[in-house]
């Protein structure tokens, strides 16, 4: 199996997780971090430990990254010798950073593989892991058996962008998911609930809501929206009752407003009658 020695930059949760799983892999993995003791822990399970960063560069010719954002990758390589150098960042940003950070490897002599890993750190490794990728086919199809040791490695062209549009198109769908369910929370306990007893109600929506997932990719695919069971009208009227009860409750209505804002206006341009998905011609307009 493959043991491409390799170098890990930044050491959050993330990056000590991913340290852990390629050495239990068999890579030697060598480490660098701004705030030295983070490294302590990996170096104890038997990373070296770079004193700099320009070191944790000339190390190895793959090296890792996980930082808080694209900026920090700057931060730290700038003024290193990059020359010949993969550079896989796993990293959170926005797509256009990472056509910014492509040019500025390839003045260098570097070429970038960006990544968007789809697990927490304690999901690291597991079974269920995956990570988007994208960037050079060459560079991915180089590296991808020591990148499977992370989760399984998703291949989604030359584009650099891809990787971080499809992770934030996740993270969106998350992020948003879990603002909904605290905002229901705080609806029944202005009641008196407990979280505990509306527990099952949640799950059993959040569960209901992947069912609603084929249904969806077709209209939406399709470009047709027919309205015969839930249309948009009906839909709307209740995100009006959300932002009416959440305004009753004392609870912020932003979320529920923003939503109700989507239907009025999918309402207003005509789309009344065809099924909640024709809210697609609002988003994308
Ligand atoms: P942390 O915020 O804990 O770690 C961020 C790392 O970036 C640290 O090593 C930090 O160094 C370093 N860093 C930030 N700014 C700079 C800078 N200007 N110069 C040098 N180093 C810098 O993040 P996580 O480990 O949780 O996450 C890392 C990445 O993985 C993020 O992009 C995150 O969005 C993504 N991610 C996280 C998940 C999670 O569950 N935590 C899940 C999936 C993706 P220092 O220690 O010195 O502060």
């Amino acid at each position: 199996t493959d043991k491409t020695p390799l170098t890990v930059i930044g050491l959050g949760p993330m990056g000590q997780a991913m340290v852990t799983r390629f050495l239990e892999a068999g890579h030697p993995t060598t480490v660098w971090n701004r705030t030295t003791a983070r490294a302590d822990a990996v170096v104890a399970r038997g990373a070296v430990r770079a004193a700099t960063a320009a070191d944790a560069v000339a190390a190895n010719r793959l090296l890792v990254l996980s930082l808080t954002d694209y900026a920090a990758m700057y931060d730290i390589l700038d003024g290193t010798d990059l020359a010949g150098r993969v550079v896989v960042n796993l990293s959170s940003d926005t797509p256009d950073q990472t056509l910014k950070a492509a040019a500025w490897l390839a003045e260098r002599g570097a070429e970038l593989l960006v990544g968007g890993v789809m697990a927490n750190a304690e999901m690291v490794g597991h079974p269920a892991a995956y990570v988007f990728y994208s960037g050079p086919r060459e560079v991915f199809d180089r590296h991808a058996a020591a990148l499977a040791v992370l989760g399984r490695p998703d291949y989604l062209g030359e584009d650099h962008t891809l990787a971080q549009l499809l992770y934030q198109a996740q993270l969106d769908v998350f992020l948003t998911s879990l603002a909904a369910m605290l905002h229901g929370i705080a609806l029944v306990k202005s009641a008196g609930f407990t979280a505990e007893r509306y527990a099952p109600y949640l799950t059993d929506t959040l569960n209901t809501l992947s069912m609603y997932v084929a249904e969806t990719v077709r209209h939406v695919d399709a470009d047709e929206h027919p309205g015969d069971l839930a249309n948009a009208t009906m839909m709307g009227a209740t995100a009006a009752h959300v932002v009416g009860a959440s305004e009753a409750a004392g609870v912020d209505a932003a979320l529920p407003r923003a939503v109700r804002s989507l239907y009025d206006r999918a309402i207003a341009a005509g789309h009344g009658k065809d099924s909640w998905t024709a809210l697609i011609n609002v988003l994308r307009s």
